[in-house]
């Protein structure tokens, strides 16, 4: 059962124009987006209730909501993932419905029809929806069924050897064998020749079996140095389904996204235009609603293909707030509540440039983990930057869950101003304690490449040696 609650003082009145979408809600997390998504409940007046691990007792999160509930020990299994402690903090606290942020139950269906069951709303789409677009295999199909662009690649998934020979000899070399339960790029190979693929398929399934439970895989032509664009959608239960504009997120480390930045550098406005459409249409295929991402490929000839669907709101969702002036996360509040969007696809408008830099702590040349405690940490500010973080003075960084500490923003009128802002929010970072990845965000910030914007979700493997050299900036 759920653990001691505590209730907090008196709350002073919410001074919002609107009737709060819930009275209160349970957020599902930690972390930044755990405090994301109490900030946005505090302005909509709408009372919150945070969980915990006995890791997280001293969190920001914690502190913050109007309720606390800690429901198990520090591994995730037992705390953050477990479902019955979850369900059990809202009944007992009286929560209406549970946002659950990114990863963690944000894209578990089973978790969203035990919610539903005990008569509890879910804060993003139904069941079924994050189902079939979880099953990437699926999604694959399905899209390709409403018409969206797909990478050449196999027809479902790919059940033995000799039909991944098959289907190489097909699409032809490099290709790519995936995980359909994929996430957080894991359980993906490449492969550039018949010879290896046998060993490679092999490794893709049983890593695919260690991560996620299940070993199906299935294969797509692995392009060169693509662009990875994605964008983002909103819907509501009324059926209308706008897009936020794109993401730029190429610039990756072993398929994890560092830096985001919006606009994209590589969309013309056509291109821009017959993107964002494809990616409305791809959500209304599936009846999308709530708050969710379309992730395409761009190659150098301006095509794209669909890759993935997120059904949650993403890390990166800031960058895209600070363009289009829209809160996701409220409008995410709001249309699980029933109300419509609080805007129309017209009143959309992309303006000035936003970048994330995603600070973790890491060796940041050799991305090794550097949990510990924060001994000395001052956040940038000053005009156009946006720190998202739930970190502060001696907290620890529990070695339990992700390694990212905060994200940092930036927004300028256009994309050297934001660049600039970026710098200088850098240069005053400070963390003492741990390592963190700053120092190459701020190399790759003064890179010529980054600065062209001439760059694909390849360039930072091959930009590495030099990024190390102190002034290794690309000339
Ligand atoms: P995950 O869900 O694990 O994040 P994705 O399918 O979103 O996996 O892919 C993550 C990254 O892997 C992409 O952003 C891209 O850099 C790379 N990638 C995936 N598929 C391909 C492909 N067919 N060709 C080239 N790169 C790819």
């Amino acid at each position: 059962m759920a653990a001691a609650i505590k209730r907090k003082g008196a709350r002073a009145a919410a001074h919002t124009a609107e009737e709060p979408p819930f009275k209160k809600i349970l957020v599902a997390n930690r972390g930044e987006i755990a405090l994301r998504v109490i900030l946005a409940c505090k302005e909509l007046g709408i009372q919150t209730v945070a969980v915990y691990s006995e890791a997280d007792r001293n969190a920001l999160h914690v502190r913050f909501a109007d309720e606390e509930v800690c429901i198990g020990p520090a591994p995730s299994s037992r705390s953050y993932l477990n479902i019955p402690q979850v369900i059990a903090a809202a009944e007992v606290t009286g929560a209406e419905a549970i946002h659950p942020g990114y990863g963690f139950l944000s894209e578990n269906p089973h978790f969203v029809e035990v919610c539903t069951a005990c008569g509890i709303n879910f804060i993003g789409p139904n069941a079924e929806i994050i189902r079939r677009m979880g099953n990437k295999a699926e999604a694959k199909a399905t899209m390709q069924a409403a018409g969206i662009p797909q990478m050449p690649g196999s027809d479902g998934l790919v059940h033995t050897v000799e039909d991944a020979l098959a289907t190489a000899e097909r699409i032809g070399y490099p290709v790519i064998v995936k995980a359909s339960a994929g996430g957080g790029g894991r359980g993906m190979r490449i492969c550039n020749t018949p010879e290896e693929l046998p060993d490679l398929y092999g490794t893709a399934r049983s890593e695919a079996k260690g991560a996620f439970g299940d070993d199906s895989v299935y294969m797509e032509k692995y392009l060169l140095e693509p662009r990875h664009i994605e964008v983002q959608i909103l819907g509501d239960l009324f059926g209308n389904v706008v897009h936020l504009g794109e993401r730029e997120c190429s610039i990756q480390r072993r398929h994890q996204k560092l830096i985001e930045e919006s606009p994209s550098a590589a969309l013309s406005p056509d291109l821009r235009k017959r993107i964002c459409e494809t990616a409305v249409k791809a959500a209304r295929a599936v009846g999308y609603y709530n708050a969710g991402t379309i992730e395409f490929l761009l190659d150098k000839r301006g095509d794209f293909y669909f890759m993935e669907m997120n059904t949650r709101v993403q890390v990166e969702h800031p960058v895209t707030e600070l363009v289009t002036g829209i809160d996701i996360v409220k409008e995410q509040l709001r249309v699980a509540a029933g109300r419509r969007l609080s805007f129309t696809q017209d009143q959309v408008i992309q303006r000035g440039h936003a970048i994330e830099c995603r600070i973790n702590a890491e060796d940041p040349f050799k991305f090794t983990p550097s949990p510990g405690r924060i001994t000395a940490l001052n956040f940038p500010g000053g005009p156009g930057i946006r720190v998202d973080s739930a970190m502060h003075q001696d907290a620890t960084i529990p070695p339990h869950y992700d390694s990212m500490i905060a994200k940092l923003i930036a927004f300028g009128a256009d994309r050297t101003e934001a660049i600039a802002r970026m710098r200088r929010a850098l240069d005053t970072l400070v963390v003492e304690g741990v390592k963190t990845t700053a120092p190459l965000h701020r190399r790759m910030l003064d890179h010529a490449d980054f600065i062209s914007g001439a760059f694909s979700t390849k360039w930072l493997e091959g930009a590495m040696e030099s990024l190390k050299q102190p002034g290794g900036t690309g000339g």
